[in-house]
C-alpha cells in the first residue's frame, strides 16, 4: 500500500486524491486549516508547514511527498527531502517561488520574458522604471498569486502610489518590476516529467483571466504548429534544467507572434483541469504516476474542451449537466468572494460542437460574458 503525502489541502489535492483512488493509492494531506476541502476525501493532518513536529509526523506516515500549494516554505521541503522522496524537488520549488530567480532562469534558457528588474528599495524603483519603461507592473517576488501582490503603474507619476501599496514588502518577500505586456492572448503549457526523465505535454491551452484570476480555458488553443512547438520546447528546457518530476504549468503571453514567459507553476494547474475529461490521462493522474516512478499515460486530447471556473459561488449545475459532454466539479467549499469554489468542463468531438454546447450552457448558467471570449476564439479557428 502506497501513501502519497500532499502539502496543501485545497482543490488540487482533492482532485489528486480522486485521481489516485483507481490506482489503489492512499493519501495524507497536510494543511494549516481544519476545513481544507481535500480533507473530505483523504485523512488531513492540520499543522504549520514550519512546525518540525508536524512535518515529522507527516513524513512518518507517507512514502512520497508532493505539493498542492507552491508556497510551502522551501526549508520545509528541504527538511522533508532529507527524510523521504519529495517531488518536485525543493530546488525547483524554490525557483518557482521567486519571480526574480524564475525570470532569470527563463532568460538563461533563452526563453523570452518581459523586461524585469529587482526593486530592493524606493530608489531602485525609479531606476527600474527608467529601464523597463511604463506601463509596468510592480509585483512581490514571493507569495503572490492570482494577481495578488501586484500594482499596475501607468506612468512615472504612479511610482509613489505603487510604493505606498507594496513598498513595505520590499524587505520581506521582495519586489520585482516587470514591463506590462499588451498581449494578444494568454496561453499555458501543462507538462509532466517522470522520474526517468520521460517528458510529455498536453495540447496548448488558451486562458482568459478576470481580475487576475483564471476565468476560462480552451484546449487545444487555436495556434499554429510553430508556436505550439516553441511552447513545448520552453517547457522541456525548464523541466530538464530543474530535474523536475511531476506536472507543472508554464504561463505564457502571446505578443506579436512571440511567446513571453510569465510564470512557472510547480504543480498541477487550473489551466489543466480540462484534462480530467478532455485527455486520455489527466494531469492529476500523470502527476501521481510521475512522482511514484510509474509509466506516464498518454496526454492526447479527446476532442475539444473548455473549462469555466466558478469564483465566489457556484451557479446552478443543470445547464452544464444536461449537455452530453458537460461535467461538474464542486470543490465542497463554502462561498466566499474571490475564492475558487468549482469548475465545469464541456467536452465535444469538434470545435463547432463545443461552441454550440458552450453557447447553450453559457445562456443557461447566466454566464454569457464568461463564455464570450472562448466563443470568439473558437470562431476564429
Ligand atoms: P500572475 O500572478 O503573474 O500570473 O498575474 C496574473 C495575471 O495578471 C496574468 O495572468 C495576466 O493576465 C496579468 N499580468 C501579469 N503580469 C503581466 C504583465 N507583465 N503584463 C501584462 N499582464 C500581466
Amino acid at each position: 500500500m502506497t501513501t502519497v503525502g500532499i502539502l496543501g489541502g485545497g482543490q488540487l489535492a482533492r482532485m489528486m486524491a480522486l485521481a489516485g483512488a483507481p490506482l489503489g493509492l492512499r493519501f495524507l494531506v497536510m494543511d494549516t486549516v481544519a476545513d481544507a476541502c481535500a480533507g473530505q476525501f483523504a485523512p488531513l493532518l492540520v499543522g504549520d508547514y514550519r512546525d518540525e513536529a508536524a512535518l515529522a509526523e507527516f513524513a512518518s506516515k507517507v512514502d512520497v511527498a508532493t505539493f498542492d500549494f507552491e508556497n510551502v516554505p522551501a526549508e520545509s521541503a528541504e527538511w522533508l527531502a532529507a527524510r523521504i522522496p519529495v517531488f518536485p524537488n525543493p530546488r525547483a520549488l524554490a525557483t518557482a517561488q521567486d519571480r526574480m530567480v524564475e525570470k532569470t532562469l527563463f532568460r538563461e534558457l533563452g526563453i523570452p520574458v518581459p523586461d524585469f528588474a529587482d526593486v530592493p528599495d524606493r530608489a531602485a524603483l525609479d531606476v527600474a522604471m527608467a529601464r523597463v519603461g511604463t506601463p509596468c507592473i510592480l509585483k512581490t517576488r514571493r507569495l503572490g498569486y492570482d494577481g495578488k501582490g501586484q500594482f499596475r503603474i501607468k506612468s512615472s507619476t504612479d511610482a509613489d502610489a505603487a510604493w505606498a501599496a507594496l513598498g513595505e514588502q520590499a524587505g520581506t518577500v521582495g519586489l520585482i518590476l516587470e514591463a506590462f505586456v499588451p498581449f494578444e492572448r494568454e496561453l499555458s503549457v501543462v507538462a509532466v516529467r517522470g522520474r526517468d526523465g520521460e517528458f510529455r505535454t498536453w495540447p496548448l491551452t488558451e486562458n482568459w483571466h478576470v481580475d487576475g484570476v483564471l476565468s476560462a480555458s480552451l484546449a487545444p488553443a487555436v495556434v499554429d504548429d510553430a508556436l505550439r512547438d516553441a511552447a513545448h520546447a520552453h517547457a522541456r528546457a525548464l523541466a530538464e534544467r530543474l530535474d523536475y518530476v511531476g506536472v507543472f504549468a508554464l504561463e505564457l503571453f502571446l505578443r506579436d507572434g512571440t511567446l513571453l514567459a510569465n510564470e512557472l507553476a510547480p504543480r498541477v494547474h487550473n489551466s489543466g483541469h480540462w484534462t480530467i475529461e478532455g485527455a486520455e490521462t489527466s494531469q492529476f493522474e500523470n502527476h501521481l504516476r510521475a512522482v511514484l516512478g510509474l509509466p506516464l499515460g498518454a496526454t492526447r486530447m479527446l476532442g475539444h474542451a473548455c473549462m469555466l471556473n466558478w469564483i465566489g459561488e457556484l451557479p446552478a449545475a443543470t445547464a452544464v449537466l444536461r449537455e452530453p459532454g458537460g461535467h461538474w466539479h464542486d470543490y465542497g467549499k463554502s462561498p466566499r468572494a474571490g475564492r475558487k469554489v468549482g469548475h465545469a468542463t464541456l467536452r465535444a468531438d469538434d470545435a463547432a460542437a463545443l461552441a454550440a454546447a458552450l453557447a447553450l450552457a453559457g445562456e443557461g448558467l447566466g454566464r454569457c460574458e464568461q463564455v464570450a471570449p472562448v466563443l470568439s476564439a473558437l470562431a476564429s479557428g
